[in-house]
């Protein structure tokens, strides 16, 4: 492998690009070798980039920030980023609910599109648990947050415009090529390159977060009640450690401006956001590599130290957080009540097994949506994440918490580690042979597929 300053990451920013380069993702669990890396200025150099490299024979993949944990946009071909693609074109007025659609340049990191939406007095609705990401990135793979009454970024899209296999820039929306829109808005960058992404976006607000261990079995026992934490507050996860009996429930709920609340003091922050949460764990996870038998103890310690913690902030920095400490991760959409028995026998597992695994598991949930290949596609969904630590092997545990998401109908996250393939996931998705037919119909040829794609969803043209 090449000496990292000649590897292009795509989450580093300040890495120079050159061609013939090699690409490697943020968890460094998938690399390429692209023969070319290309960042348009504009999106008719796009367009002409996509016509270029049809004419030549070639393949085109798009990569956003590379935070996908699947070699998703892995190719020996074109690799092409639109991170010069990252202006806001256009705000609408504000609609009788509230909400304002915004059009932007689908390249654009989520970070620097809150600081935008926020000048203008606006947000994301709800976000997932960082904002690295760019826009394109997280629609592409179905990026969600958590909240009951909530979908994901993908339901948020009002209309896209991208570039299809023939070269042509088109606008899709719900009323302008209705299938192409709904293909285009979650579609692993399949039915073409996007340039620009209309999102509904609301008035911007503020969050208190509410932080508390909990015993797991008392989150797991309310979890189905009709006054439970996931109905009772906007937006309710968990974080659980394998080993031990206790979880940190994080509560957000909005605050109205003036409503008073106080961030965190900046030591506070500090402190728990980076020395313990990234810096500390870091360390105990590199302890648990070399020592796996203590992995249990230091998970019962480290659950010990939870402490309950309240403070409020724009809703951006109550969402995402900074991740530090590299991991690899699956992560599986299941019916939402299906989220404690599944979880009890991750349990079982684990301490049946002894598996070292020093990380938390993640659970969140989200509403029901109507976007074709949405993990929750008509369904009330409750997601649980299982994560390994970068120096560790993930299979033996990925592949059984699998079976266990598996036989309660899980459908994986098309942004994270899975053993999936297209003819177990058709079955899933009541609109994936709509989804083939469209993307066949744009791209018979597959110009903007790649071995990952053929694998999960079959090879273009059928
Ligand atoms: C630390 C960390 C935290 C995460 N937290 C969450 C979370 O809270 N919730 C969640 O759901 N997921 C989460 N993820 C997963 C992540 O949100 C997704 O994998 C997302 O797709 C990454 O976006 P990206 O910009 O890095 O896209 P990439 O990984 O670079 O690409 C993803 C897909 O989008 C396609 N694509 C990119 N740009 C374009 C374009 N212009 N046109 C067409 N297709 C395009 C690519 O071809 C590829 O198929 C997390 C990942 C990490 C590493």
């Amino acid at each position: 492998m090449p000496p990292l300053s000649r590897l292009h990451a795509s989450a580093r920013d300040d890495v120079p690009v050159t061609a013939p380069t090699t690409w490697r993702n943020w968890a460094g669990t998938a690399l390429a070798e692209p023969a070319r890396f290309a960042r348009p200025a504009t999106e008719d150099e796009a367009a002409a980039l996509v016509r270029a490299a049809a004419a030549a024979g070639g393949r085109v993949r798009a990569v956003g920030a590379g935070h996908s944990f699947t070699p998703a946009v892995v190719t020996d071909g074109t690799m092409v980023s639109v991170d010069h693609l990252a202006a806001v074109e256009w705000v609408g007025p504000a609609q009788p609910d509230g909400s304002t659609e915004v059009r932007v340049g689908a390249g654009i990191r989520l970070s620097a599109l809150c600081e935008d939406l926020a000048r203008r007095g606006l947000a994301l609705e709800n976000m997932g648990d960082i904002d690295a990401q760019t826009l394109a990135g997280a629609i592409s793979t179905g990026t969600h947050g958590t909240g009951a009454a909530f979908t994901g970024f993908a339901a948020q899209v009002r209309a896209v415009r991208l570039i299809t296999a023939d070269g042509q820039v088109v606008t899709a929306s719900a009323t302008e090529r209705p299938a192409l829109f709904e293909a285009a808005r979650l579609g692993l960058g399949t039915v073409g390159l996007l340039t620009a992404i209309t999102m509904r976006c609301v008035p911007a607000f503020g969050l208190r977060a509410v932080e508390t261990p909990m015993p797991l079995g008392e989150i797991l026992e309310a979890l189905p009640e009709p006054d439970g934490p996931v109905v009772t507050n906007e937006h309710f996860e968990f974080y659980w450690f394998p080993y031990t009996d206790v979880a940190l429930t994080k509560a957000n709920n909005r605050v109205t401006p003036g409503d008073g609340g106080a961030p965190l003091p900046t030591w506070r922050r500090i402190l728990e956001d980076e020395v313990l949460s990234n810096g500390a764990f870091r360390a105990t996870n590199a302890l648990t590599a070399r020592l796996p038998a203590l992995t249990p103890t230091v998970n019962r310690v480290a659950s010990r130290l939870l402490t309950a913690r309240t403070y409020t902030a724009p809703s951006a920095a109550v969402f995402t957080s900074p991740r530090r400490v590299v991991f690899k991760e699956m992560e599986y959409a299941l019916p939402a009540d299906a989220v404690g028995p599944a979880l009890r026998e991750v349990d079982a597992w684990v301490r049946r097994t002894g598996e070292n695994v020093p990380f938390p598991v993640e659970v969140r949930f989200a509403a029901a949506d109507d976007v074709w290949l949405s993990t929750a596609y008509r369904r009330a969904s409750g997601y649980i994440a299982v994560h390994q630590f970068v120096a560790l092997a993930h299979e033996r545990y990925f592949r059984a918490v699998e079976d266990i998401m598996v036989a309660h109908g899980g459908r994986p996250h098309w942004g994270k580690i899975h053993r999936r393939r297209a003819v177990d996931l058709a079955p899933l998705y009541p609109r994936f042979a709509d989804f083939l037919d469209v993307r066949d119909a744009v791209d018979p040829g597959g110009l903007f597929a790649n071995d990952y794609t053929d694998t999960v969803l079959g090879p273009a043209g059928r």
